[in-house]
């Protein structure tokens, strides 16, 4: 990695957040993805309990709430999220059963065999995909589903450049057959994955964030951070389009056994 480009570590929460809130979508995905992630999930029922767990400002969440029975709640770690996520539920009248709270995803406050489904689009890698899926399943009941999505390797090798990105930041980044692997091995039954469309990131994620950094940078002029934060941005789009067949975003829906 090139000295120039700061690891997504290095800034800071409060300005990554001000930044996200402005984007519908704080991650790769679209409304028909979700969709499709769930016509794998069988029984779901007007008493089902779902949690979408870094829900962010809760986009895929409507859109669950919207296509599948049951009480969802949202979990996020920042409250500028979750605010906006239960203002997004009282505009889409969905207050009787969708709820967001504001929680840690190593730190849930659900009962043991409770849940339904554990829903997570783009939020896992922040305890590890495998940390996750072993920790979260206690949560579900038997025959309950997870479904989550998580940045992944399409190929055994891949150019240098991209690696070095992606190990610097995600480490865990993996291929399917291995994140098949772990998944399996915490007690799920490998139910589907597929790989996510490219327009999930071009059109979706890093198409609004154009507009998205021009109102960042003029609020934000003169901050040298932000101005480091947008370039930061801009070089991972950059990397996307020039190595998208190496990597992408996959869904990984499995069912407790
Ligand atoms: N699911 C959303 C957001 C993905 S971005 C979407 O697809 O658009 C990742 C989200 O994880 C952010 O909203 C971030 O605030 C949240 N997050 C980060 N660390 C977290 C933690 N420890 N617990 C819960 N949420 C967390």
């Amino acid at each position: 990695m090139n000295d120039e480009n700061k690891s997504i570590h290095e800034f800071d929460l409060e300005l990554i957040c001000e930044y996200f809130v402005n984007l519908e979508r704080q991650g790769p995905g679209s409304p028909e993805i979700t969709i499709k992630a769930l016509s794998f999930i069988d029984d779901l029922n007007d008493k089902s309990l779902i949690a979408d767990i870094g829900c962010g400002s809760g986009g895929q969440t409507m859109v669950l709430a919207q296509h599948a029975l049951g009480n969802v709640t949202g979990v996020d770690l920042f409250p500028i999220f979750i605010d906006l996520f239960n203002r997004n539920v009282e505009k889409l009248d969905l207050q009787n059963r969708v709820k967001g709270i504001v929680e840690s995803m190593d730190n849930l406050p659900f009962r043991n065999e409770e849940l339904d489904l554990m829903w997570s689009e783009g939020a896992i890698y922040n305890i590890g995909f495998e940390r996750g899926i072993n920790e979260w399943r206690k949560f579900l009941k038997t025959g309950g589903y997870i479904a989550v999505s998580e940045v992944s390797w399409f190929t055994e090798e891949r150019p240098a450049e991209i690696e070095e990105f992606w190990m610097d930041a995600y480490p865990e980044i993996d291929t399917i057959p291995n994140k098949v692997a772990q998944m399996q091995k915490a007690g799920y039954i490998p139910v589907a994955t597929f790989v996510l469309p490219e327009n999930c990131w071009t059109e979706n994620f890093y198409a609004p964030q154009v507009e998205a950094d021009k109102l960042f940078l003029e609020k934000n002029k003169g901050n040298k951070a932000a101005e480091e934060f947008i370039a930061n941005q801009r070089h991972e789009a950059h990397l996307y389009n020039k190595y998208k067949e190496y990597y992408g975003y996959v869904f990984y829906i499995g069912k407790k056994i």
